[in-house]
């Protein structure tokens, strides 16, 4: 059984209503920690720390920081990215194995001097800012969101040390680890599947990363507003492509992230299966 952190912050929006409820089973598990910006003071329960401003201006310049402090959303922003540093953090330090964080705002428009989308700050990025001070070198970011992650792209451009494969609506690779592989609409699940075990996994084993991020959007679920004509099952089994890939290349340490997704139903039945995956509590679920 793996050690799984639950990294919670809500702050506005329709699709985490049905949380945290929606885990229970799961969250008095003996392997499983859940970190909450709000109810950390009940017992048995951590804090979720904010971003340290200290790390912000690393990755994100002071115009756009100064920009998203007009929006009136600047703390619970900092609290939104702070889930993902802190659990590469509890990572690092061997307290847990693998991660799965709730933002309140997105992750992967947000770029150095940008964001759109509601991302304010990026979370991943943030993260790895963080590690790279503590001698970690490479890095691998799959993001299964619809749309292109604009802003992680723009703030690792050029960095070899980060490997990102995107799937969004273009193809696209250079020489700087930067892939894009084009999901067309009406994309059957099995076309999806095999597009992740086509690219994602023989290029994420000859980069062996030392921790993965996993952008998980499912905007292009059937019906939603990114659609891409995937069931919301195929998000499950990407969770168990990318879980196992974690566990043979990096010991395991991944890091999920909601990104972006809409419906509260699609949230209340792939979250709790993504995180039942990573934890290893399988059995909770009837398998897809
Ligand atoms: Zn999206
Ligand atoms: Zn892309």
């Amino acid at each position: 059984m793996k050690r799984t952190g639950i990294f919670f912050a809500h702050f506005q929006g329709e699709r985490l209503k049905n949380f945290p409820g929606a885990l229970e089973g799961l969250l008095d598990k003996p392997g499983v920690s859940y970190y909450d910006a709000v109810y950390g003071s009940r017992d048995g329960l951590f804090y979720l720390k904010p971003v340290a401003e200290r790390l912000l201006v690393k990755v994100h310049s002071q115009n756009m920081t100064e920009s998203v402090k007009r929006t009136g959303d600047y703390e619970s922003a900092l609290y939104s990215a702070g889930g993902t540093v802190q659990a590469a953090e509890e990572i690092r330090r061997g307290n847990i194995d693998n991660a799965f964080v709730f933002t309140s705002f997105g992750d992967h428009h947000a770029g150095r001097d940008f964001y759109h989308g509601i991302c304010y700050f990026n979370g991943a990025a943030l993260a790895i800012a963080m590690l790279k001070e503590k001698k970690t070198k490479r890095f691998a970011i799959v993001d299964t969101d619809s749309h292109h992650g604009d802003g992680t792209r723009d703030i690792f451009r050029r960095d070899t040390g980060v490997l990102h494969i995107c799937f969004c609506h273009q193809n696209y690779s250079d020489d700087y680890n930067k892939i894009d592989i084009q999901i067309p609409y009406d994309t059957p699940d099995d076309a999806y599947l095999a597009k992740m075990k086509e690219v994602f996994i023989p290029r994420v084993e000859a980069f062996k990363p030392e921790y993965i991020f996993w952008e998980y959007g499912y905007d292009a679920t059937k019906g939603e507003y990114g659609n891409k004509g995937i069931s919301r099952d195929c998000h499950i089994r990407v969770a168990e492509l990318i879980k196992t890939a974690a566990d043979e290349i990096c010991k395991g340490r991944l890091i999920a992230i909601l990104c972006g997704g809409s419906t509260r139903d699609i949230a209340a039945y792939t979250i709790p299966r993504i995180i039942a995956i990573l934890a290893e509590l399988n059995d909770r679920f009837p398998s897809v």
